[in-house]
């Protein structure tokens, strides 16, 4: 099967929430792109076959030249063009028409909790979560169909997914993404202990939380990313890596790198497979677990699987 050829365009690393969590927190001293940069590499990725776009930041909608950017990547032919968003400025009706009106093909709205407490803290911003909400309804109320979701799991929130994914459900989000926290850069590398949850104290409510888009057929996608596989055997069907790497070829373009191959750089640069993973039947499957976990909490929670169905 063709994978999708996808860019991934990272605008900047400015943000108007500040993410206890945020992979970027040491980035933000670097300038953003400008439009003529981001325009350029738009094009040059379409040249090259790219038909799959999204622009992540930093915060996207911060910036004045939003709206052109989704409708420039329409005009060059992009198939499906794409956002990842806080959702703030959306609480603003006619912002949030305006986005929608440039005709953005889905937006990815980073929700952390279900609610106000939770949410705010993650996000040390009062407030952000009762705008996210608010702007979700405008998007939708607006015309938007495709709404999308990331969750950053967190030691504050990770007992919380089953009523984070209530939450999603709720609101008309069918398309989420759950991710176990990356302590390679940024916030969780430099407060790993605060932040970085146990992966044997997750996965019960991951796999919980998992377990809703069971038998419910309006979910589009519902999956977990940078787990070990060991704690997801009756969830192999909704394990990230396993879908991107077949489904998609991605390329990452940001203000201070570009990694053209983005399945396999994770796999062989931030991930390991210890040696406790030698012979267990979910290895060719699995890109095991963050080095810096491994440094941290060592390999101990690792269970070398003996067959694909104990
Ligand atoms: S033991 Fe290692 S290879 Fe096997 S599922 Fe766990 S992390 Fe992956």
């Amino acid at each position: 099967m063709n994978k999708i050829e996808k860019v991934v365009i990272i605008c900047g690393y400015r943000c108007n929430n500040n993410c206890v969590f945020c992979i970027n927190s040491g980035k933000r001293h670097i300038n953003d792109k400008s439009t003529t940069q981001i325009l350029r590499e738009m094009l040059d990725a379409r040249e090259r076959g790219k038909v799959y776009i999204e622009f992540i930041g930093g915060e996207i909608t911060i910036r004045p030249d939003t709206f052109m950017l989704i409708k420039q990547a329409k005009k060059m032919g992009f198939a499906s063009v794409n956002m990842a968003t806080n959702g703030r400025m959306l609480s603003y009706p006619d912002f949030a028409k305006r986005l929608v009106d440039s005709g953005i093909d889905e937006l990815i709205f980073s929700i952390h909790g279900h609610e106000p407490g939770l949410h705010d803290s993650l996000t040390r911003v009062s407030g952000s979560f009762n705008e996210l909400v608010q702007g979700l309804k405008n998007v939708r109320k607006f015309g938007l169909k495709k709404v999308a979701s990331n969750t950053t799991i967190v030691k504050a929130n990770y007992m919380h997914l089953p009523d984070i994914g209530k939450f999603l459900l709720g609101h008309g989000v069918t398309n989420s993404e759950f991710i176990f926290a990356d302590p390679t850069y940024g916030g969780v590398h430099d407060d790993f202990f605060s932040l970085m949850p146990r992966i044997s104290e997750a996965a019960p409510f991951i796999r919980k939380c998992l377990a809703l888009s069971k038998n419910n057929k309006s979910i589009r996608h519902w999956h977990i990313r940078y787990v070990p596989l060991c704690y997801f055997r009756g969830y192999l069907k909704n394990i990230s890596e396993i879908h991107e790497v077949e489904n998609f070829h991605t390329e990452h373009l940001a203000p201070d790198f570009r990694n053209q191959d983005v399945e396999n750089s994770r796999k062989n640069i931030s991930r390991q497979k210890p040696s406790q993973c030698r012979g267990c039947k979910l290895f060719g499957l699995c890109e095991g677990i963050w080095k810096e976990y491994l440094i941290k909490y060592g390999a101990g929670e690792l269970k070398n699987i003996k067959s694909r169905d104990n």
